[in-house]
């Protein structure tokens, strides 16, 4: 009951991913002003001016900065695949794709969670010694509301304080997986689920927080004389979050744009959890302030194991939001 209690000893993975500009922003000539100058720093290259400066930093270090040509299996390998594969040995674990819309967060998630489950399908292929059972779950968090992607059902889902699992997702469908043709199927049904029913897809896909969710359990098949290593559980769960633009957006004519009554509450509240955890084990970590912390509290923080990956543009008219990317990243260090 207590797992997910502030401040473990391992700090947050955190790097930063720059997609290739698009066609449109190629014909545009909306060139990149931003510089991978090695594998853990970018730098901005524009002279900034003297405000400018005072407020931003030019060059943002992590612990992996990957440029455009760089393939979503390296990403994985370097940024997500040990804090994933941990599941394995018993350790929840979380892997969070942050940026602005169409900054790439998808793209890479889903690369990502498929390398990680075909690792884990590869590894109990390997350790016969055991029994694995996996279970897989997937839901999405829109204005606050939880609904389950394994289920033709729309009705928001409830969260409940369970004494020895901490919070659930009632009635949360999940599916024991067979095999990794099971696994693709199920993928593909999430993805029409969240299509059903919403007037505007890419709103939705914007200001909605993904969770695919996979459960292992194993046990050794004969006593090891430890029971420590004779039956394990954890989660893995990765986290497609919505787009990070909200404070404010620049329509045609230059004025500002308040989006004020669609502040995202969920991403808010992980900000403020994961600044609060990488400055260290003190002090009250508000998980209970949304839907998304909650869910995921046993999973961040705590002995859990954390990996974010923030996805940027590297066009010029972004760059503004690009900035607030790097900041909350370097932040989350
Ligand atoms: P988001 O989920 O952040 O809104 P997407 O993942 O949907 O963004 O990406 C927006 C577009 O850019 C998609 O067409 C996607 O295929 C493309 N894209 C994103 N990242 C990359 C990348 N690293 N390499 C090539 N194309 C990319
Ligand atoms: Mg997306």
């Amino acid at each position: 009951a207590m797992q997910g209690v502030a401040g473990g000893e391992e700090r947050i993975l955190v790097s930063v991913r720059v997609r290739p500009l698009n066609e449109k922003e190629l014909w545009k000539n909306d060139l990149s002003e931003w510089e991978c100058i090695n594998d853990t720093t970018i730098m901005y290259r524009s002279n900034l001016s003297a405000s400018e400066r005072s407020l931003y930093p030019t060059t943002y270090s992590f612990d992996r900065v990957f440029r455009t040509d760089c393939p979503t299996r390296q990403v994985y390998e370097e940024a997500a695949k040990e804090v994933a594969l941990s599941v394995l040995n018993g350790i929840n674990s979380s892997i969070f794709a942050y940026g602005q819309t169409s900054s790439g967060k998808t793209y890479t998630m889903s690369g990502i969670t498929e390398y990680a489950v075909a690792d884990i399908f590869n590894y109990i292929e390997k350790h016969k010694e055991r029994e694995f059972v996996l279970k897989f779950s997937a839901m999405e968090i829109y204005n606050e509301s939880v609904r389950d992607l394994l289920s033709n059902d729309t009705t928001p889902l409830r969260l409940l304080d369970d004494p020895e699992k901490g919070t659930v997702v009632e009635k949360l469908t999940e599916e024991t997986l067979r095999d990794w043709n099971h696994f693709t199927e199920l993928i593909s049904f999430c993805e029409t689920q969240r299509q059903i029913g919403e007037t505007s897809l890419n709103e939705v896909s914007s200001r909605s927080h993904q969770i695919l969710r996979m459960t292992i359990e194993s046990s050794a098949r004969e006593f090891l004389g430890n029971y420590k290593s004779s039956a394990l559980a954890a989660s893995v769960n990765f986290v497609d979050l919505a787009g990070s633009e909200r404070a404010s957006q620049t329509n045609s004519a230059g004025t500002r744009l308040k989006e004020g009554c669609h502040i995202n509450r969920s991403l808010l509240t992980l900000g403020t959890v994961i600044r609060k955890l990488s400055k260290g084990r003190n002090g009250h970590i508000p998980f209970r302030d949304s839907k998304l912390t909650r869910i995921l509290q046993s999973s961040i923080g705590g002995n859990a194991r954390t990996a974010i990956i923030c996805t940027m543009s590297p066009a010029r008219s972004y760059v503004e939001q690009t900035r607030n990317t790097l900041l909350f990243a370097s932040c989350a260090k």
